[in-house]
C-alpha cells in the first residue's frame, strides 16, 4: 500500500483568468459593481421574470466571447502540478472551464459556481451546450427556449440569488478538511460560502498559501503571501512544490 501523500487543494478565483482576457466581473472595479443594470442580467429573480432581461443576458454572453478564451501560464502550471503525480484537487469559483481546457482531468476540478459552457432548462432540467444556444441567438432568437419543453433556459452557473449546489459544497469542504496544503489563487476570499474553505483547512492543520495581488482577510494567518502576477507566480510556486521545497 502506498504511504499517504499530502493532498494539495488549490482554490482559484477570477484572478487566474484575467490574463486569458476574462474580466473580474465581481471585483471592486468589476462590471457588476460599476453597472447595477448589468448585475440584473445574472440575478435569478429578474432573469426568470423578464424576457427583456434574458434577451440582454444572451446578448451579453454572445458578445463576451468567453467560450473562446484560452488558458494561460497559471492554468498550465496547475496541469504541470497534477502531472507531477502529487495529489491535487482544484476548486474553482470560475465558470470558464479553462482548467479543463488546459488539460486538468475533469474529475480533479470542482466547479463551485457551475459552468458557463452548459445551459439548463429551469422547468424540465434538461441540459445542453451553451455554444448551441448562442448559435440560436446569433440566428435571431432573442431568448432561446428549452428545445424539449419550451421552458426558460439558463446557463449552468450559480447566479446571484441562487445558492451553491449542496453536494458540490459538501465535496469542497471534504477536500479542505483532507488537504495538507491549501493554496488560494486570484481570489479575495470574500464570497461566502467559499470564503470559509481556507478556515476549514487551517483548523485541520493545513498550511495556507495566498497568491493574490490584493490583500485578503486570510493574509495574517497565511504561511506565505505571494503578490506577484499569477502567470509568473504560480509556475514558480509549482516548480518549488514539485521539487519538494
Ligand atoms: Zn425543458
Amino acid at each position: 500500500m502506498n504511504a499517504k501523500r499530502p493532498l494539495i487543494a488549490v482554490l482559484t478565483g477570477a484572478g487566474i483568468s484575467t490574463d486569458s482576457g476574462i474580466p473580474d466581473y465581481r471585483g471592486p472595479n468589476g462590471l457588476w459593481q460599476r453597472d447595477p443594470s448589468a448585475q440584473e442580467l445574472v440575478t435569478i429573480g429578474p432573469y426568470l421574470a423578464d424576457p427583456e432581461v434574458r434577451r440582454r443576458s444572451w446578448l451579453m454572453r454572445a458578445e463576451a466571447g468567453a467560450l473562446a478564451a484560452e488558458p494561460n501560464a497559471g492554468h498550465r502550471a496547475l496541469v504541470e502540478l497534477e502531472r507531477s503525480g502529487l495529489p491535487v484537487r482544484v476548486l474553482t469559483q470560475n465558470v470558464d472551464g479553462l482548467h479543463q481546457r488546459a488539460g486538468l482531468p475533469a474529475r480533479k476540478v470542482l466547479e463551485l459556481h457551475g459552468t458557463a459552457h452548459r445551459v439548463q432548462c429551469v422547468r424540465c432540467r434538461v441540459r445542453g451546450e451553451m455554444a448551441a444556444a448562442l448559435v440560436r441567438v446569433a440566428a435571431g432568437e432573442p431568448d432561446p427556449a428549452c428545445p424539449a419543453c419550451g421552458g426558460v433556459l439558463k446557463p449552468c452557473t450559480v447566479m446571484f440569488g441562487e445558492t451553491l449546489d449542496p453536494e458540490v459544497l459538501r465535496q469542497a469542504e471534504a477536500i479542505a478538511k483532507a488537504c495538507d496544503l491549501f493554496i488560494a489563487v486570484g481570489t479575495t476570499l470574500q464570497v461566502h460560502p467559499v470564503a470559509v474553505l481556507p478556515q476549514v483547512a487551517l483548523e485541520r492543520g493545513a498550511r495556507l498559501i495566498v497568491v493574490n495581488a490584493e490583500p485578503t482577510g486570510y493574509d495574517p494567518v497565511a504561511a506565505e503571501l505571494i503578490r506577484e502576477p499569477i502567470s509568473t507566480a504560480l509556475p514558480a510556486l509549482v516548480r518549488r512544490l514539485i521539487a519538494g521545497q
